[in-house]
Order: C-alpha cells, then structure tokens, then sequence
C-alpha cells in the first residue's frame, strides 16, 4: 500500500495543474502560481476556486472543495484516484516507464477489472402489464428506463439497465414478470457483469447526503418514487469496490435497509461495522418476511425517517 501512495507522489509532483485545466476548458485568472477559476463542482458565476500552480493544489473558496490535482482530476471524472495519476500522467508527459513507479501504476490499472460500456441498447416495451402491477409509475418507468424485451437473451423479460458511476449503460438485468418457470431464473444478469463493481442507481444519487442502501431494484423504485436516494447492492454483499464509491460520494448519512430475511440479517451483521468505519449508519430492522419494496408507504417513510432523524 505504501507503493500506492508513492506513486502518487511521483506523479502529483510532475504533472502541469495548467494542462489539466486547459483538458477540462476552464480559464485560470490572474498571474504567477496563483490562479483562480471557476469551480466545476458547483454553479460558480465568479471565479471563487482557487488553484496554486506549483504547490498543484486547488480549493474552493464557495463550496469547499479542494485537494490535490489528483483529487481534482479523479472529482471530474468520477474516477479511482488510481485512473486519475494515470490520466495526469498522461496528459502532462509524467515519465511513464514500466521500471518507474507510475509504470508499475499504469500496468496495474490495464488488469483491473472494469465493465465495458454497451455498445447497443435494447428497445423495451414500457407498457407491460407486470410493470404497473408491481405499482411502478409511468414516470419511474421512464425515469430508470425499464420495459419489456421482446426478443433476444433478455426475451420475456422486463429490463432494467444497469449504469456505471459515470452513468454509462454498462448491462440489462432481466427480472421474469411473476413467478418464473422452474428452469428460470428470477433474474438473469449477462455472463461477465461485475456485479461487485457497480452500485445500482449510483450514478444518479451519488451526491445526495442521505443515501438508503437497499438489496434490490424494486426497492430503489419504491425508494425513488418516495423521493429517497437509494442504490442496490444486488445482492447482499458489498465488495470493496462498491464500499470505495460510497466512499467517494457526497453521502453523510447512509441507512442500511436489508431485507426481513435470513440472509438479510446476517448481511446487516457484517455490513454495519464496516460502513460505520466511514459514516453515520442506521440499520432499522424490517419484518420478518418483508422488504422495502412490500411495507406499506407510510411504515417505509416511517422506518426510514424515523431513523434518521
Ligand atoms: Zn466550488
């Protein structure tokens, strides 16, 4: 882990804080190592963000963001620290070979596992009958893009698209409408999806400061619908990937809403401590038998505002 760190060194103390600016068209005033632009992360109308060239750090003077170029670089593009050292490597011509350690960098992040953007997307029928029974709106539909398929891998399914953290359509999860057939599975995921690497719903609540975690996509609609920022682990495990966008995002407070199972609470067990390390953490325990998506509105809200409150 050390290495890691140093790495970072190597290329924070080379890159060109200008280049990185010029990248993302923003216009520094003024002259000398101080300069002052308009801050990306919030809706800056003055110049109020900061940016000292040699020192290659910046901070912001309206919202209070700040840090290192490496900060700045991985806040833009909602990026690994690890994938911005590469990028300001790249872009500022940062000595980039395999014996130096920004090579070792650039090598490693060639093997981590990544999900591909889609190339296509599937035409969905959004009118299924299935879709109003589970009680999801017209405007939820649209909104997370679900609809039936009708032909294909995903035939007979109803899709939903699964983003990445920077909102790129990476997969389509395809629930059975109802009970599935016995040689069927509830939910089919396309073969080389890493679950581990995606929050469902990230993408769009990563700057909310309370954030519901949840097992499954019908319980971030019911969340949504709600007007709760909520994402999906898919499942009931949180790999560290998925604990490092957490970590990366806007989130102050998180409520851990697992489902009134076995499993669930097991899950909850395992899970608590280790979001505690980072963040004010409620985990409301939900009836046996229950899940987000099946309480009642009002012992939802209650379960969960209560709570949080
Ligand atoms: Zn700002």
């Amino acid at each position: 882990m050390t290495e890691r760190f140093l790495d970072f060194d190597a290329v924070r103390d080379q890159a060109h804080f200008e280049t990185v600016l010029q990248r993302y068209g923003l216009e520094a005033k003024g002259q000398g190592a101080e300069r002052m632009i308009r801050c990306p992360f919030h809706d800056d109308r003055t110049p109020s963000c900061s940016v000292n060239l040699d020192r290659r750090v910046f901070h912001c003077f309206a919202c209070g963001a700040g840090g290192s170029i490496l900060d700045f670089v991985a806040r833009m593009e909602s990026a690994p620290l690890v994938e911005a050292a590469y990028l300001v490597a790249s872009w500022s011509n940062v000595d980039a070979q395999p014996s130096n350690p920004v090579g070792r960098k650039r090598k490693r992040l060639e093997d981590l596992p990544v999900n591909s953007p889609l190339d296509f997307t599937l035409t969905l029928d959004p009118e299924h009958p299935y879709l109003a029974a589970r009680g999801l709106s017209r405007a939820t539909v649209d909104k997370f893009g679900l609809g039936f398929c009708h032909r294909g891998v995903m035939k007979g399914r109803i899709c939903i698209p699964i983003h990445d953290e920077q909102g790129r359509l990476v997969a389509y999860a395809g629930r059975w409408p109802g009970s599935p057939p016995p040689a069927e599975p509830r939910y089919l995921f396309p073969r080389g999806l890493r679950k581990s690497l995606v929050l469902f719903n990230y993408h769009r609540v990563a700057h909310a400061s309370h954030l519901v975690i949840v097992e499954g996509f019908l319980s971030v609609f019911r969340l949504d619908a709600l007007g709760f920022a909520a994402v999906a682990l898919m499942g009931c495990s949180l790999s560290a990937e998925q604990e490092d966008l957490i970590r990366r995002s806007k989130v102050d407070r998180i409520t851990l809403l697992l489902d009134g199972d076995t499993a669930g609470q097991a899950a909850t067990v395992e899970l608590l401590p280790r979001i505690a390390r980072r963040h004010f953490v409620r985990a409301p325990e939900l009836p046996i038998g229950s899940d987000p998506d099946s309480l009642d509105e009002a012992d939802l809200t209650a379960t969960i505002e209560h709570e949080t409150a």
